[in-house]
């Protein structure tokens, strides 16, 4: 006999819709508290959310030529690119994966470093083509919020996205590179250190002749911005020839201490479990090394409510991140019909999470698929309030010119925003609301694929540039 529920389906799911919507008022709130973390974090050091400076100053055009390798570690796999600008916008790349076990990641810091560098010298030794006479130039693309003294100088403030070398925070990371490197008489030297955010929009720019913000949504999630330096209070420069710097905003660790965030029981959960628990809480609701997570934390809910699956699990669904984010993505495609064996949803749940085939019913496979809609949506509309934040920091909400409206160059890169059904639209839905129409469009989202590589070599080359005019 099947079980009773707990409740009705219906009231059950709408209980979630309701602690996971986003309403006007909540958006609003949301991003005000934006604007309130941007200012304190561009006066003090040591904010929830750092707005670390990254000591670009300035972006490309596109017109830049040469060859830079980049080093690119992020959430998940360790990349290593031979770089080379065209000076039309264009760039031909070589670049090779590399597995980071957890071991590495969360191990000593010297191994990690080590591995990083032997990467760069195995992939030298396959594929180099520059001539390994000259010193080659590197630009490394470090995905972790850094305190950044200089353009190759920074210290590791926290790991995020499961990284976790315990000896590793309050070291200069491109310091211990470099002595990786040297150790192995690799001739590199790491000239340039940016934040994925930072490349992302020194791509977007030599791309598309020019960028003022970046986005990243993917394993994790984050934001950088061109910013006066004015408006930089923490950082003390001297009265000179710079006017802007890009800011990286670590908007992950957007309100920490939880003032407006409106958390539900599943983050909580899902935070408590975490690696750092209570840090980047608006990450965890955004992002790729989340949502999945986030997800399944709502279906084991349902489950023990015994409104899905007659009340049955399987040890993949009792599994902490037993449930991938892109499971979702293949969830929110499916247009199959809930009943049919085609359903990509059902296949999710029969074959990958081993539920009993007989106990997921076509009213399971709609509930799952609401679900993965509504956790998703909201993390689509949060991101919005970051994009909305940035436009309104950055004056661009309306056009400043007299000529024609070009918008606002927006950079993305990640695996969310490139791969999860309807996440631009529903983010775009949400800029509508905080905004406006005529500011959402003005927003010009770029993907910036492969950010990351190139936004490093393109680091390599602005901070060659920097020090030969004495900025560095
Ligand atoms: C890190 C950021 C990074 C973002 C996206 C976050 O966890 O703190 O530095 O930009 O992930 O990769
Ligand atoms: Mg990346």
């Amino acid at each position: 006999m099947p079980a009773v529920p707990l409740v009705t389906r219906e009231d059950a799911l709408r209980k979630i819709e309701e602690q996971f919507q986003l309403d006007l008022p909540m958006l609003k709130s949301l991003s005000q508290r934006f604007q309130e973390l941007y200012d304190y974090g561009l006066a003090n050091h040591g904010a929830d959310m750092q707005m670390i400076p990254s000591f670009v100053t300035g972006v490309p055009n596109g017109s830049e030529k040469g060859t830079y390798l980049a080093l690119d570690l992020g959430g998940t796999n360790l990349r290593v690119c031979e770089v080379t600008l065209d000076g039309k916008g264009g760039f031909t790349m070589k670049q090779e994966k590399y597995k980071v076990s957890d071991a590495l990641k969360q191990g000593p810091a010297r191994n990690l470093f080590d591995y990083m560098a032997q990467s760069v010298d195995t992939f030298l030794t396959d594929f180099g083509t520059a001539s390994t006479d000259d010193e080659l130039l590197l630009g490394f693309t470090f995905s972790f919020p850094v305190e950044q003294t200089a353009l190759a100088r920074g210290h590791l403030i926290h790991w995020t996205k499961g990284f976790n070398c315990p000896d590793a925070p309050g070291k200069d990371v491109v310091g211990l590179l470099q002595e990786s490197l040297d150790r192995k008489h690799i001739k590199v030297r790491c000239n340039a250190l940016v934040n994925d955010t930072v490349g992302a929009l020194l791509a977007h720019a030599y791309h598309s002749n020019g960028a003022l913000i970046s986005a990243i949504f993917g394993t994790g999630t984050n934001g950088a911005y061109i910013e006066d330096i004015s408006k930089i209070k923490k950082l003390k420069m001297a009265e000179g020839s710079i006017k802007h710097m890009v800011v990286n905003t670590e908007w992950g660790g957007f309100d920490d201490d939880r003032k407006a965030l409106p958390v539900t029981v599943f983050d909580n959960r899902l935070d408590r479990e975490s690696i750092r628990p209570r840090n980047h809480v608006f990450e965890k609701m955004i992002s790729g090394m989340y949502l999945g997570e986030l997800t399944r934390h709502v279906l084991v809910h349902l489950i023990d409510s015994l409104v899905l699956f007659d009340g049955f699990s399987s040890v993949v669904m009792n599994t902490q991140n037993g449930f991938d984010t892109a499971y979702m993505s293949a969830i929110e495609a499916d247009k199959e019909e809930a009943s049919s064996p085609q359903s990509a949803t059902r296949k999710v749940l029969v074959e990958t999470m081993q539920i009993p085939a007989d106990k997921v019913s076509a009213e399971d496979v709609d509930t799952v698929r609401r679900v993965c809609k509504i956790v998703g949506t909201r993390a689509a509309r949060l991101s919005s309030v970051a994009i909305a934040a940035t436009l309104v920091q950055t004056n661009n909400v309306q056009s400043r010119g007299d000529g024609p409206d070009e918008g606002v160059k927006v950079g993305m890169d990640g695996s969310v925003i490139e791969f999860y059904p309807h996440f631009e639209e529903r983010m775009r839905e949400g800029l509508r609301d905080l905004l406006g129409e005529d500011a959402e469009r003005r927003v010009k989202i770029g993907l910036a694929k492969d950010g990351s590589g190139v936004g490093a070599a393109l680091g390599a080359l602005q901070a060659a540039k920097q020090e030969a005019s004495g900025h560095r």
